[in-house]
């Protein structure tokens, strides 16, 4: 009886392990699964619907965003997997929950929603059907890639990273660069914008931009925090990641600029 017992038990922790690994091997590796893929400089394109040539228009621009970046390397490499209605956006929701329209993952940029690459949009459904930038999605996505290869998967992943603001903040200043240097935009009326936006707000879901998506706060608030340090006090990144003052102290900080400094524009 021990003996059997016994025996039930290494098969069945042998079958955990080989479907555990089979899951890890899958979430890690996407490619595998898709029937379509396209190389196009420095991307791998997956999906397994037909792979639209706009996307590279897409891929160009985005790749322009992320040149803009501390961050860039000229050596990587990213997997683009347009995974709208695939099994392995089936496993990905159910092991990592739903939400995002997208994720970073290794060498990996995953657009878990449904996309337009001629329009330049992607289609959001989480808290309700919306718009947003194609171009900003998967620049977002690919300044993630590239902070988890600059700091290591071990300070950059989805359990353990820096505060939200700092993580989310980065690529949200990076994918709107174009919007934040055009000279009809001013950083003072936006902070305006966001504390108005914030007050009205019932939790953290805030309609921050056209396209009606709604985000948890921290990704507008994070943008404008780094859009400061980086653009008004001349920090970098990595100078900001290094940095221990905290998140309502910088926040204040920068309110106290835009009622005062602020006025000059800068
Ligand atoms: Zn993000």
């Amino acid at each position: 009886m021990n003996k059997k017992f016994k025996r039930i038990f290494k098969r069945t922790l042998l079958t955990v392990l080989i479907i555990i690994s089979a899951l890890v091997t899958i979430i890690l590796f996407p490619q595998l699964l898709f029937a379509n893929k396209i190389k196009y400089k420095k991307f791998n394109v997956c999906s397994n619907n037909k792979i639209s040539y706009d996307i590279k228009i897409v891929l160009d621009n985005a790749m322009n965003l992320v040149q803009k970046s501390e961050l860039y390397d000229s050596s990587y490499k990213y997997n683009i997997i347009l995974c709208h209605n695939s099994f392995y956006n089936k496993i990905d929701d159910k092991l990592l929950g739903i939400g995002p329209a997208a994720r970073a993952r290794l060498h990996n940029v995953i657009i878990k929603v449904r996309i337009n690459p001629k329009s330049n949009l992607a289609f959001p459904t989480f808290r309700k059907e919306c718009e947003v930038n194609l171009t900003y999605l998967l620049a977002h996505e690919m300044i993630h890639c590239l902070q988890a290869k600059k700091y290591g998967i071990i300070k950059f992943n989805p359990f353990r990273h820096p505060e939200f603001w700092k993580l989310e903040g980065y690529p949200e200043y990076i994918s709107r660069k174009p919007e934040l240097s055009s000279k009809d935009y001013s950083l003072t009326s936006e902070i305006e914008r966001y504390v108005n936006l914030e007050n009205k707000a019932a939790d953290i879901w805030i309609v921050a931009k056209e396209g009606g998506c709604e985000f948890p706060n921290y990704y507008y608030k994070g943008r404008l925090m780094i859009e400061y340090l980086i653009d008004i006090k001349h920090l970098s990144y990595d100078q900001i990641l290094k940095d221990s003052v905290s998140e309502g102290t910088i926040f204040k900080e920068m309110i106290n600029w835009k009622n005062n400094a602020g006025k000059i524009e800068h």
